[in-house]
């Protein structure tokens, strides 16, 4: 029977489509994992990869800087990651168009986060736009990106109700968003109720779930009351007792997460967009589970051209 899986089809690494997260290195030390990282990855053939912007537009160079990179030493196509938290009008077009010059054809919209942490009252820059939608709209304004944006299945910490929220991303999509991608999730049950939310809003966006390996259950854990994401029971105590033994730490992570991917993919799942934390092994290991094979010779090829 369990061979009828669709999970365990032998083609199902055609079905599957995978972007992958990185953010802009702040020493040597880390540039040289990421660099180590992208290497690994690249062979998959993710669809896109993205670099994240710091919290308050705190990394304007080194987001700049790295996606240039990518353009420059790789055949991966970047997407830079904007926000338009404390920031003029002027200053974020300024932006998009330093990247939209750097060849950059894909974005992921953001309003971004208070300066002083997620959580802390948010005030639009008195000149600024004003949310997501609005930069979404900005971005339109100046060239057919392609453009990714934030969708929540627990609901925005910010939000007061799911129709809040949904609306919200309705208003992206209206703007021109291209594609949805999820803040990171552990109950799958969660992702599908809020798609069949966004569907009976009339989103019919790909609502990509974002995947994150958990690296570190402590600060998975403290992150995620932060950012509204519910971290179940059954996970503490997958992970309870492992904080000092990080070789079953790694192994567990890497079951958990394949058991997540592998679930929605027998609910119908093809995009899939992994939160790396620049680092590769636990993302390699769940793309080889499902089917996503290294193409190196292919890869090498393309990138001298
Ligand atoms: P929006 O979509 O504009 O709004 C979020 C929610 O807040 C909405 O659903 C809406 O219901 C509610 N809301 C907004 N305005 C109002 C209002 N006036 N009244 C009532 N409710 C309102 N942060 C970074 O700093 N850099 C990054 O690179 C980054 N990348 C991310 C990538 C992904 C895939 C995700 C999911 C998040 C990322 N974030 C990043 C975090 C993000 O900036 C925060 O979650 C931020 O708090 C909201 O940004 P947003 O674009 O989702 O906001």
């Amino acid at each position: 029977m369990n061979q009828f899986r669709f999970s365990r089809r032998p083609d199902i690494g055609d079905k599957i489509r995978v972007s992958f997260e990185f953010f802009p290195p702040k020493s040597d030390e880390m540039e040289a994992r990421l660099w180590d990282t992208v290497t690994r990855l690249q062979p998959l053939k993710p669809k896109f990869v993205s670099v994240t912007y710091g919290a308050g537009g705190s990394t304007r160079e080194r987001t700049a800087r790295t996606v240039k990179r990518i353009l420059k030493e790789t055949a991966l196509t970047p997407a830079a990651h904007m926000t338009c938290v404390n920031a003029a009008r002027h200053e974020v077009d300024e932006v998009i168009q330093e990247f939209a010059d750097m060849g950059v054809t894909r974005f992921v919209a953001l309003r971004g986060d208070p300066a002083e942490g997620v959580g802390a009252a948010y005030r639009p820059h008195p000149d600024g736009y004003a949310n997501g939608a609005e930069l979404v709209g900005a971005l339109k304004g100046v060239g057919d990106f392609d453009i990714s944006v934030s969708a929540y299945p627990e609901k925005h910490p910010e939000s007061p109700d799911f129709a809040t929220d949904i609306d919200m991303l309705k208003r992206k999509v209206d703007n021109g968003a291209t594609r949805a991608i999820t803040q990171f999730f552990f109950d799958n049950d969660l992702y599908e109720r809020y798609v069949e939310r966004a569907r009976r809003a009339g989103i019919y966006i790909p609502i990509v779930p974002g995947i994150l390996p958990v690296h570190n259950f402590t600060q998975v854990a403290n992150f995620s009351s932060r950012c509204g994401a519910l971290v179940p029971a059954w996970l503490a105590e997958r992970f309870d007792g492992l904080q000092t033994d990080p070789q079953t730490h790694a192994l567990v992570a890497s079951a958990v997460a394949a058991e997540q991917v592998l679930d929605l993919v027998e609910r119908g799942v093809g995009d899939f967009h992994f939160y790396t934390m620049n680092r590769a092994d636990l993302v390699f290991a769940v793309c080889h589970m499902i089917g996503i094979r290294s193409h190196e010779a292919e890869a090498a090829g393309s990138a001298a051209a």
